[in-house]
């Protein structure tokens, strides 16, 4: 995603931590079958903290949207949390948890540029797993 306007907006340039939030989202997107995300502000002369950042995601049909958000980071991560919430881990096949553990689901967090799996059972592994890991 081009960055540049996030940038002006922040008044100076995004950190590491802050692009890799941005950048992680993208793959979940796919994961989804989204055309698009996006993150913007809504309030232009007031502070970045208080410029109530917001995300978007358009899937088929379908936007999903965040919003009052006190950073860009924390708006991409939680469009990132509830595409996550509707998706099944393709590892195990479990719906995905975001974030915080819960009963019977599969547990991914963000690691840097990606969100990633917490799980181990591969013993589900659907197929194509199996044959891509030989
Ligand atoms: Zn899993």
């Amino acid at each position: 995603m081009n960055l540049d306007p996030v940038e002006t907006r922040l008044g100076r340039p995004v950190t590491d931590e802050e692009a890799a939030a941005l950048c992680a989202v993208k793959p979940l997107l796919e994961m989804a079958g989204g055309r698009g995300y996006g993150i913007g502000w809504m309030r232009e002369n007031t502070s970045s903290e208080n410029a109530n950042w917001y995300g978007f995601a358009i899937l088929t049909g379908e936007r999903i949207t965040t919003c009052y958000c006190t950073t860009p980071e924390l708006a991409a991560d939680t469009i990132a949390s509830l595409l996550l919430a509707r998706l099944s881990c393709p590892l195990c096949g479990r719906r995905i948890a975001p974030e915080f553990p819960e009963p019977r689901r599969c547990l991914w967090q963000r690691l840097g540029l990606r969100w990633a799996s917490s799980c181990t059972d591969i013993t589900r592994a659907t197929p194509a797993r199996k044959d891509s890991a030989s």
